[in-house]
């Protein structure tokens, strides 16, 4: 029955009908491993009996007032993010595309207060921040783009992991009023840039009186083996946009800002009738709590570390792979030449995987993977890798 709907996404012929921590089952009740979470969105696997229970609790009481009332779960929940990633304030959305959107509609609002008529956001090639359309135009790929112009003006694209492009920008232009950038390029293959570009971009943004706006959609949440992956820096962005792992799979989305960035929206400036809604904001709240209690950010690390360490044991001097990378839990695999095939010879063996950028094997596991587990899937995916060439038509 896939006739009723649009065809956007060329989908996998498996239908879950259940998970359990790592492990999901179809209708015809074959398990499988999952080492994707639903592309980094349900970190504390799924089921989880925290996130269950308050989601029980809370459809049971109230879904959803809008936002001309208070809400205290999203207060609490504000109040804990920026606990834990030292930002002040917390707008609530739906999406990762939105919290983008809401940091670009920041961006801009401040430039307008400062006199600035056309600014202009600094953004990486092949960044991924989206599909509305002012995302959309954010992003680095041409092929999502094509057939949406005109795109959305006011973004000037430099190269990932690049300094030196960002003080040529600067001194190119005067009207940049921010930089978007995402601490580790997810969709964009794995990219994690050398030690210190953070740095030396929350530098740079400090020198030119420009926005840090930091996109972990992806990386946030523990994922990266620290709450958000800015911190692998020492650094704090002014801008931060989260979604994917913050609901673990219930749609929640949040840009979170301090200092004047903090203070620019006004009632009136910005909103989304769902966003923060009692029912998204206590599954929230269980995943923050989670983390914390369970100091799953921490052993997002050392899990990382024991799989990148076991594909290195497993793949090491193999010709047709390029470079084994990634922090915390996620990993990248890349090969010399295209490998999308690899994701459906996994689904055979039980075993959910990504590729993306064509020739990265991508692997985004629940932060609550046993060693075990952890071990499976490292002994999956590199025999798969290693058998590759054979059966590369
Ligand atoms: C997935 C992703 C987005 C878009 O999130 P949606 O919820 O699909 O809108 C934005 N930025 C990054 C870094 C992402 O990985």
């Amino acid at each position: 029955m896939q006739q009723a709907l649009m065809q956007t996404y060329g989908r996998l012929p498996v239908r879950f009908e259940r998970g359990e921590g790592a492990w999901l089952w179809d209708d015809r009740g074959n398990r499988y491993l999952d080492a994707l979470s639903g592309i980094a969105v349900c970190g504390l696997g799924h089921a989880h009996p925290a996130v269950t229970r308050a989601l029980r609790e809370q459809a049971g009481r109230l879904l959803h007032t809008s936002n001309l009332y208070r809400i205290p779960l999203q207060e609490s929940l504000a109040a804990a993010l920026c606990k834990h990633s030292g930002m002040q304030r917390c707008f609530f959305c739906n999406s990762g595309a939105e919290a983008n959107e809401a940091a670009i509609k920041l961006a801009r609002l401040r430039a307008s207060r400062l006199g600035i008529r056309r600014p202009r956001i600094l953004v990486m090639e092949d960044a991924f921040h989206g599909r509305t359309m002012a995302t959309l135009s954010a992003t680095g790929n041409s092929k999502a783009q094509k057939g949406f112009e005109p795109l959305l003006e006011g973004f000037v694209r430099i190269p990932f992991a690049d300094l030196d492009a960002v003080d040529a920008a600067a001194a190119g232009h005067t009207d940049i009023v921010a930089v978007l950038v995402e601490p580790v390029q997810g969709e964009g293959g794995v990219r994690v840039p050398p030690a210190g570009y953070l740095r030396g971009l929350r530098e740079r943004c400090d020198r030119n009186d420009w926005l840090l706006m930091a996109d972990e959609v992806q990386t946030g949440m523990a994922r990266s083996g620290r709450w958000f992956a800015f911190q692998h820096e020492d650094i704090v962005p002014d801008v931060l946009a989260l979604a994917k792992g913050l609901g673990n799979g219930v749609p929640i989305g949040a840009c979170l800002a301090r200092g004047d960035a903090a203070e620019l929206m006004q009632p009136g400036s910005h909103g989304s009738t769902f966003g923060g809604n009692p029912l998204a904001a206590s599954a929230a709240l269980a995943v923050v709590e989670t983390i914390s209690r369970e100091r799953l950010d921490e052993r997002a690390a050392e899990l990382g570390q024991r799989m990148i360490t076991g594909f290195h044991r497993e793949l090491d001097g193999l010709s047709h792979v390029r470079d084994i990378r990634g922090l915390g839990l996620m990993i990248g695999i890349e090969l010399d030449r295209p490998c999308a095939e690899l994701v459906r010879q996994a689904l055979a063996d039980g075993l959910l995987i990504n590729v993306t950028a064509e020739r990265v094997v991508r692997l985004l596991p629940p932060l609550i993977l046993d060693d075990s587990e952890a071990d499976d899937i490292v002994r999956r995916v590199a025999r798969l890798i290693r058998d590759f060439p054979a059966t590369d038509s």
